[in-house]
Order: structure tokens, then C-alpha cells, then sequence
């Protein structure tokens, strides 16, 4: 192990062990504990028969060989119930916990994360691999550092102290541990071989095999596996899949046996020899058969304390290898919005797109090609353009979620991203095309933050305005229902369309003078979707609003339409205008569109 390595390791083990200390305190206290009864227990085991023999043997003194017996009984019994005791709670309290309010960790960085990161491909294997790092399964986990660590500690000071008790009377059984050891770890070193190439060869059908069998169980697939009779394939590939487990695992069990067959008749041989010499030491008057007893014991300690050790530094080798991986993602790089101006919002603003040109990080095509336009506040504007014509990009640019590759976007003259970023997201309230729904209560969904501000009343008439009030007043639990039933049965399951309206009433609910729609009425027919854009007008009639569809006949409502094409803005004007100009892009897709629903 090199220097740099092994320096790495010891600084993720102290992360998790800080970790350990502010998560909870008193930690530290019982594990203390639990090692030093770990430590004590086999000492009984030497020491105990020993003085009962001698005694035996010896005096005879049948009230000390009771007291000595029942010291043993009593102090073997106390010193395991505290080991199991202090067990349940380190894992149930302790490592349980800890492993989750890490696992929530890696849930907060990625909220943290740029945006713009978040659809790349290396972010998603780094939060892949932060949530394996410390996944019981893959590294340990929690639970599997601190175990290895506290085997690791007693175990090394149980060797010790009992090599030294051996080497009060002969050194020659020590030799033979060393040789026994050398050999085991020999073995060890084979089989821990074998096991990473059997990980790796699982590894491949490991990841399809567990997306079958979740897809075999996932309700969000019930639907398209009965309609297309789904089900024997699914089992059959199920089956495929656990031949081949089957079949690696047999291979690793062959391969693996002689290694093990190995390490026993090394164990055997070790022993064999060291009852030898002790036999031969009390033959010779050199120890009592208390002093065999005792060293037979130390001996058989000293074996299983190297051999653990040496397995726990594997353990812990391994832990540090996954783990490094959750430590990189969640103190890697923060993200931190820049930008330190105050808006100073007054009802009049301009917001201004100056040759924006954008290209999507590792994309080559622009997606938004020279970009100009001028929104006064107030303004409503249509933005239409067939699907990928660049609108919802333009509306991600305005949002920030990403910065402009070329050119660039002004609040009143100043470039957006020298606004302070809270700031600037009270400007925008946005109905993304795939907005998402929280598991949460409806007000909760409306209020994410600190809803209990706010009576339910308060909320009546936006509920009114959005068509939301009949349905909330029938939901058992009114505005506090759950909204899905992911983990709550009496959650309820709104339709595409009351979805929407949930989503609007969010936006509408912010009250940002800035009110974007982008296409969140996708789903709906068109006309119902025109129904919403006209709804959605007249209800925000105060405040600046942009509507973005590729349908036509929802936009014609506003002064201002913007059409994109090809990341372009080709056309710009009236409905009357466009229309007007019988070869613009606009008419055409207007006549297109009018013939189809017609
Ligand atoms: P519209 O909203 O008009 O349908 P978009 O703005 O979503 O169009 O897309 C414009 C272009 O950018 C399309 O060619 C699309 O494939 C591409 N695009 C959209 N999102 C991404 C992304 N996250 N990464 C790479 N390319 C994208
Ligand atoms: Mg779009």
C-alpha cells in the first residue's frame, strides 16, 4: 500500500468517525465498552480453567474452586450480555441511523448540485457510486467500518497480551502462529481474489437482474405487462438471469475449495503441533496441566485474533474503496450561484435576450441560435414553434438553469446572473412541460415552503380560481391528503388534469410578477389545453406573462407571438400580422393545425 493510499484511507475513516461524533453523542462511550468486554473475554476463558486445574490438581480446596467457578459462570455471563446488549443498540441507534442521515446526504448535494450537471452522465455514476459507498450490501456500510475497526483494536491487544503470557514459558508455539498465518493469509489473499472476480462476473447480469425482478413488482408497469402479456417473458429472463448467478457462483465454489480445505488442515496442523510441545513441556515437568490448559488456549486466541485481523484490514480496505466515492460526491465542488445585486423589482422592468446563443454542455448542434427580444413587464407573449424548435430552452436560459454560451440576458439593463439568485427565482414562477408533483399534502404542494404559515381558508379562492375546490372539499382529509400513495394508503391519485391544476395553482400561488407556461398542458387535447391558456390570461391579466405551445390556437389570445424554428426566431408579430403573410411559417402550421381539429 502506498504512502498516499493508505493516508487516504485513514482520513475517510476519521470522515465517517467525525461523522459518528456529531451525529449523536454518548457513541463513543459504549463503543468503548463493548471493545474492552471483547478484550476481557477470552482472558476469562485462559485464565479461568488454568486456576480451577491447579486448584484441582493441587489443594483441592473445594470452597475456592466453587468461588473460582462461579466467577468464571458469572463474569463469561455479564461480560456477553453487555457485548449483545450494547450490540443491538450500536446498530439499531447508532450505525442504522447514521447510515441513513448519511444516505439523506446524498440526497442534499444532489438538490445543490449546477443544474446543468445534473443530466450528465459522469454526475449520475459519481451519485451512483456516492450511494453504493455506503450501501451495507457493497462496502459495509456504517456498521461494517466500526465492526472491523473494534474487532480490529481488541483483537490486537487480546493477541498481545496473550503472546506475552505464552512468552513466559516458551517461544517455539509462537513461531509455528507466524508460520500458520503467513500460510492463512496466503489463502486468504487466493480467495479474496476469486470473490472480487466473481463480483465483477455478477456485476453484469447483477444490474439487469434487479431491474427485472423490481419491474416484475413495480405497479408503474402493471398496466403495459398485462395489456402485451409480458409476464412469461419477464419470468423466463427472471430465470435466465439466475442460471447464470447459479452457474458463476458453482464456478467460485469450485475454484474456491481447495484454498479452504487448505486453510483447515493448516489450522489442524498448527494445533497438532502446539498440544505437541505443551504435552512435552508437563511430561517434562516444565508446566502443570493448568499452564496446558492456559497455553493451549492463548495459542488458539493468538490464531483467531491474527486471522481476524487480517481479515477486518480487508474489510476495511474495502469499506475505504467504496466510500471514498460518497465522501468525493458529497463534499465535492458546491455549486454556488454567483451574482450579489439586489433587484429592486418596481412594476416597471424590461428583461432583454441580447444575441443569445446557446449549445447544451457536450452537445455540438446550437439549440438557440441568435436570440433577440425585448419583454416589457405586462406584456403577455405566445412563444409556438414545432416540438424542439428551441422554447423550452429559451425558457431554461431565462430561468438560469443554465448560462448562455454566447450573448446574454438582462433585468433592466443587468446581466441576470449578477442578480443575487434568491432574489432573482422570486421573479419567475414556471409550470415546467414535465413539472413534478411532490409526495406531499396538496397545500404542502402548493406552499413547499413552510406551509403551516397559512390557513386552509386562505387558500379558497386560488383553489376557486384553478377548479381545484370541489374536488379538495371531497377529499377525506380536505387540502391535508397526500398527494399519490407512494407511501401513504390514504393519499389520493390525481388525474393528468387535476395534476396540472395542482402545478398552476403552485405557480399562481407564488405570485412572482413574471408567470411562465411551458406546454404543462401537453397531455390535454387542444382544446381543453386552449380552455387553460385563455383561463390562465384572463387570471394573470395584471402581470407578464409567457405562453408556450406548438399549438397555435393557444396562443392567438396574446399581442406578442414569438415563433422558433430551429433554435431560431423566424417569425415575430400579431396572429393578425402573421396570418396576413400567407408563406410565413406561422399561417402554414395554422392552416396545418386548423384542418386537424376541425
Ligand atoms: P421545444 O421546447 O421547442 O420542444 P427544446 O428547447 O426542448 O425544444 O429543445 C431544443 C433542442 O435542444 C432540441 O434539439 C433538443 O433535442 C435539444 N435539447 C433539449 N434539452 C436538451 C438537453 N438537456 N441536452 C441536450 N440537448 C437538449
Ligand atoms: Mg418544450
Amino acid at each position: 500500500m502506498s504512502n498516499t493510499s493508505s493516508k487516504k484511507k485513514t482520513n475517510t475513516i476519521l470522515y465517517f468517525a467525525k461523522a459518528m461524533k456529531r451525529f449523536k453523542k454518548g457513541f463513543y462511550w459504549l463503543y468503548a465498552i463493548s471493545i474492552l468486554a471483547m478484550i476481557f473475554l477470552p482472558f476469562i476463558k485462559m485464565f479461568g480453567p488454568k486456576m480451577m486445574i491447579d486448584e484441582i490438581t493441587g489443594n483441592a480446596d473445594i470452597n475456592l474452586i466453587i468461588k473460582i467457578g462461579s466467577v468464571m459462570v458469572i463474569s463469561d455471563f455479564i461480560l456477553n450480555t453487555v457485548i449483545c446488549f450494547i450490540g443491538i443498540q450500536l446498530e439499531k441507534v447508532y450505525y442504522e441511523g447514521l447510515n441513513r442521515h448519511l444516505e439523506a446526504g446524498v440526497g442534499k448535494k444532489s438538490m445543490e448540485l449546477r443544474y446543468e450537471t445534473t443530466e450528465n452522465k459522469k454526475t449520475l455514476d459519481r451519485l451512483a457510486d456516492a450511494r453504493t459507498g455506503i450501501d451495507a450490501g457493497y462496502s459495509g456500510g456504517v456498521k461494517g467500518l466500526f465492526t472491523a475497526l473494534a474487532l480490529l483494536t481488541g483483537n490486537l491487544v487480546v493477541m498481545l497480551l496473550s503472546a506475552i503470557t505464552v512468552l513466559q514459558y516458551t517461544w517455539t508455539p509462537l513461531v509455528l502462529v507466524v508460520v500458520n498465518v503467513s500460510i492463512n493469509a496466503f489463502f486468504e489473499s487466493r480467495l479474496n481474489r476469486l470473490k472480487m472476480e466473481q463480483i465483477q462476473r455478477l456485476a453484469i447480469t447483477d444490474r439487469a437482474y434487479y431491474f427485472l425482478v423490481h419491474g416484475l413488482s413495480d405497479i408503474r408497469y402493471g398496466k403495459d405487462i398485462r395489456l402485451f402479456d409480458a409476464k412469461e417473458m419477464m419470468l423466463d429472463r427472471v430465470d435466465q438471469f439466475n442460471d447464470e448467478q447459479s452457474r458463476i457462483n458453482r464456478i467460485h465454489a469450485a475454484k474456491s475449495q481447495k484454498y479452504i480445505i487448505g486453510s483447515k488442515i493448516n489450522l489442524a496442523l498448527t494445533a497438532a503441533c502446539t498440544y505437541m510441545i505443551f504435552a512435552l513441556m508437563v511430561i517434562g515437568h516444565r508446566i502443570s496441566i493448568g499452564d496446558f490448559t492456559m497455553l493451549s488456549t492463548a495459542v488458539t486466541v493468538i490464531v483467531t485474533a491474527l486471522n481476524t485481523i487480517m481479515k477486518q484490514l480487508l474489510a476495511l480496505k474495502k469499506f475505504c474503496g467504496y466510500s471514498e466515492k460518497y465522501i468525493e460526491y458529497v463534499e465535492g465542488d458546491t455549486y454556488v450561484e454567483k451574482g450579489d445585486k439586489d433587484t429592486n423589482l418596481s412594476s416597471d422592468f424590461v428583461i432583454e435576450f441580447r444575441n443569445v446563443s446557446f449549445r447544451y454542455p457536450g452537445s455540438k448542434e446550437y439549440a438557440l441560435k441568435n436570440i433577440n427580444a425585448v419583454l416589457q413587464s405586462g406584456e403577455h407573449w405566445s412563444v409556438v414553434g414545432l416540438n424542439g424548435a428551441g422554447k423550452s430552452t429559451f425558457i431554461k436560459l431565462l430561468c438560469r438553469l443554465y448560462e448562455c454560451t454566447e450573448g446574454e440576458i438582462l433585468l433592466n439593463g443587468v446581466n441576470i446572473l449578477e442578480y443575487e439568485y434568491s432574489q432573482y427565482m422570486k421573479i419567475l414562477s414556471v409550470v415546467f412541460q414535465d413539472f413534478c408533483l411532490l409526495n406531499f399534502s396538496i397545500k404542502e404542494n402548493l406552499i413547499c415552503n413552510s406551509p403551516e404559515r397559512i390557513s386552509d381558508e386562505e387558500l379558497t379562492p386560488l383553489l376557486k380560481r384553478v377548479g381545484l375546490k370541489d374536488k379538495v372539499d371531497s377529499l377525506s382529509q380536505g387540502l391535508l391528503t397526500p398527494v399519490f400513495r407512494y407511501y401513504d394508503q390514504s393519499g389520493f391519485e390525481p388525474s393528468g388534469g387535476e395534476q396540472q391544476k395542482i402545478a398552476m395553482a403552485r405557480a399562481l400561488y407564488k405570485d412572482a410578477p413574471v408567470l411562465i407556461l411551458d406546454e404543462p398542458t401537453a397531455a390535454l387535447d387542444p382544446i381543453a389545453e386552449k380552455d387553460i391558456y385563455e383561463q390562465f390570461h384572463s387570471m394573470v391579466q395584471s402581470k407578464t406573462a409567457v405562453f408556450i405551445s406548438h399549438r397555435l390556437a393557444s396562443c392567438k389570445i396574446c399581442d406578442k407571438i414569438l415563433v422558433f424554428n430551429e433554435g431560431k426566431i423566424v417569425e415575430r408579430g400579431t396572429h393578425r400580422d402573421l396570418l396576413d403573410h400567407k408563406d410565413s411559417l406561422y399561417s402554414k402550421m395554422y392552416r396545418t393545425q386548423q384542418n386537424m381539429y376541425r
